[in-house]
């Protein structure tokens, strides 16, 4: 049962009608006084499971985060719904530390946001003591495994809260959530025998679509030009160089488009950062320092220009898009070059052998989602042990891709890489084998004497991008490998089978151009306003205006203000009376009291109206 305060303060505090799947049952237990681990996709939900415990417990709730730069922000936002919250972090002075504290000490604090490597300190334990704790909560509990892809040795200290606070109750969250890493959180935190909570993976907002890279510049232009005009949106490069490449050619196409990578000062990122929260419509090329903890609700696209090392780390950074429930998309484009590179970077990079293999296995399941001809959703899911059924939102459901019988291509492309072996000195990458192929008589090609090869001029029945896409997949299924110094592409032990016809290669047939607008799901959208009724969509713009004007006057992010769902459903219920705009969800007690008059003011303001 749930008790009437959490629901109470769901709906005074946060002015949401319901709990989400899952929030319910944490809620219960966390109020209840018992340990959690928690996993839920980004975007699920996770905050509320330890703010309203935290707010309907007695003493104040201390949440560990790792997320320095954002904590500023979450504060804002919770005292915007009149939660009395603060945070203690390297980025104060003394004074704003002082003051924070003794709220603390005094009781006037329900939430406190804390970074971990204040825990080293004495005097943050010694604070704690003198305070009453209602709850610990562990935000991105994956950094405190050693393997996994966001490590912080301070986060290893806080097996030490338990023993310091037993009574206190504590609940880790965390997105990341295959088996081996949810095993390693709970044995490191401690939390064997807390209740783990695990909620579905699904985002069925989200629809994922992966196409073959063939020109990366004008596939994502195309993309953000014809299907997210306006929207706000993450574009993910491994490199800097490549992000401030691709930051400055959306800006010179007329998309509004900022560079966020680790070269850069901190005080740029903070600005660009800060901008992207703030702004409308706002695209950030970045690396993938960027996103942990951004909580945007209304980031619309997250698109792929490389691919990513692995299914977690992927599914980590897509999860970013559409955190209010409504219709985004992730777009990835990759190609042959990303898995050689990565294939590269694995085999001769650093770390033990096992650390290696386990990297190899963390590329070949994100390659072997990138060239499935199943639905992308089910295969995720699988991915994180979770069953589901074709989606109807992903490339693959909504244009089945065919396969075919690759076999003879295959043994052409080995058998030339056989014969290639015999000077293995030289470098020859995928390029001079499709030369071959085709029978070009480059200068490479002469140069070694290569058009006198048996297979030279053998695959005229493919194009060079066809023959590159066969060559990828080759590699995708660990039939070709990378030899790690040059590129150099070798046989595998599994070729053999393929050369002696003993094997079948089937692979998925590359589409002409890839359809970048599959079928109905994403019809020509504009605005976020598109999809509202003709009539409601001057009074969503006139809304959206009045939140850009207070939102910079008060110096928060927009969506702190109300959510773009708040807005649209404002402006087609038209509430005309605080009462009915209490109502809407996403309208609190708090935000009712401060923003209501305003809201119905816009709403009846003529200028504007037609
Ligand atoms: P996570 O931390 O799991 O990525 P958040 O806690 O940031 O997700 O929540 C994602 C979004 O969903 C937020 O904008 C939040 O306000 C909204 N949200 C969470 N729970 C509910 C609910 N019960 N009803 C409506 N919106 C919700
Ligand atoms: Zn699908």
């Amino acid at each position: 049962m749930t008790s009437p305060e959490s629901l109470d303060v769901l709906r005074r505090v946060f002015g949401y009608d319901a709990f989400r799947d899952g929030q319910r049952e944490i809620v219960d237990h966390v109020v209840g006084g018992g340990d959690a681990l928690v996993l839920m996709p980004t975007g699920g939900g996770k905050s509320l499971c330890y703010q309203i415990p935290s707010l309907v417990r007695k003493g104040t709730g201390i949440v560990i985060s790792p997320l320095i730069a954002l904590m500023q922000d979450q504060v804002d936002a919770l005292r915007t719904l009149g939660v009395r919250a603060g945070f203690l972090n390297s980025t104060q002075d003394f004074e704003e530390r002082r003051v924070t504290e003794a709220q603390l000490v005094a009781g006037e604090l329900d939430l406190l946001y804390l970074a971990p490597e204040r825990l080293r300190l004495p005097a943050t334990v010694e604070l704690l003591d003198r305070a009453d704790v209602a709850l610990f909560a562990i935000d991105e509990a994956h950094c405190v495994s050693q393997w996994g892809h966001d490590f912080r040795p301070d986060y290893l200290m806080l097996s030490g809260l338990h023993e310091r606070w037993p009574d206190v109750p504590r609940i880790a969250l965390t997105a990341t959530a295959t088996d081996a890493t949810r095993r390693e959180i709970a044995s490191r935190l401690q939390l064997e025998d807390a209740h783990h909570f695990v909620a579905s993976f699904d985002r069925p907002n989200i629809q994922y679509r992966i196409e073959p890279k063939t020109d990366a510049k004008r596939q994502l232009l195309r993309l953000l030009q014809t299907e997210h005009k306006g929207d706000a949106g993450i574009v993910y490069c491994l490199s800097r160089n490549s992000v401030e490449k691709h930051a400055a050619f959306l800006t010179e196409n007329g998309i509004e488009a900022v560079p966020y990578h680790a070269g850069l000062d901190a005080e740029t990122r903070a600005s660009n950062q800060a901008r992207f929260l703030r702004e409308d419509g706002l695209v950030v090329v970045a690396t993938i320092a960027f996103g942990m903890g951004i909580d945007k609700p209304d980031v619309r696209f997250v698109a792929h220009l490389d691919l990513p090392k692995s299914v977690e780390g992927y599914y980590q950074e897509t999860g970013r898009a559409g955190r209010d429930g409504q219709p985004s998309t992730a777009w990835l484009a990759y190609g042959l070059q990303d898995v050689v590179n990565l294939r590269k970077m694995i085999d001769g990079g650093e770390g033990d052998p096992a650390f290696r293999r386990r990297q190899a296995a963390h590329l070949d399941s994100m390659l072997a989602l990138c060239e499935t001809v199943e639905c992308r959703r089910v295969q995720l899911l699988n991915y994180f042990g979770q069953s589901g059924e074709p989606c109807g939102n992903c490339d693959t459901c909504l244009t089945p891709p065919e396969s075919w019988d690759a076999t003879v291509a295959a043994q052409k492309v080995l058998s030339v890489i056989v014969r290639l072996d015999r000077e293995r000195r030289q470098k020859f990458g995928a390029g001079h084998i499709i030369d071959i192929l085709l029978g070009k008589k480059s200068a490479k090609v002469i140069q070694f004497d290569h058009d006198s090869l048996k297979p030279f001029g053998v695959g005229a029945e493919l194009r060079e991008t066809e023959w590159r896409g066969v060559v990828r997949q080759l590699l995708a299924q660990g039939l070709i490998a990378v030899e790690s110094n040059h590129g150099t592409l070798l046989q595998t032990d599994a070729s053999a089978d393929v050369l002696r016809g003993e094997r079948k290669v089937m692979m998925r047939r590359e589409p002409d151009r890839p359809a970048t607008k599959p079928a109905k799901a994403a019809k020509d959208r504009k605005a976020p306003a598109a999809d509202l009724p003709a009539e409601a969509q001057p009074i969503f713009e006139r809304l959206r205006a009045w939140r850009a004007a207070t939102a910079k006057e008060q110096g928060v992010p927009a969506y702190v203000i109300f959510h773009d769902a708040t807005l649209r459903e404002i402006a087609t219920a038209l509430p005309a009376s605080l009462t009915e705009l209490g109502r809407v969800n996403g309208v609190g007690e708090n935000k009712l009291a401060k923003y209501g008059e305003q809201v119905l003011e816009t709403l009846s303001s003529p200028e504007e109206g037609q």
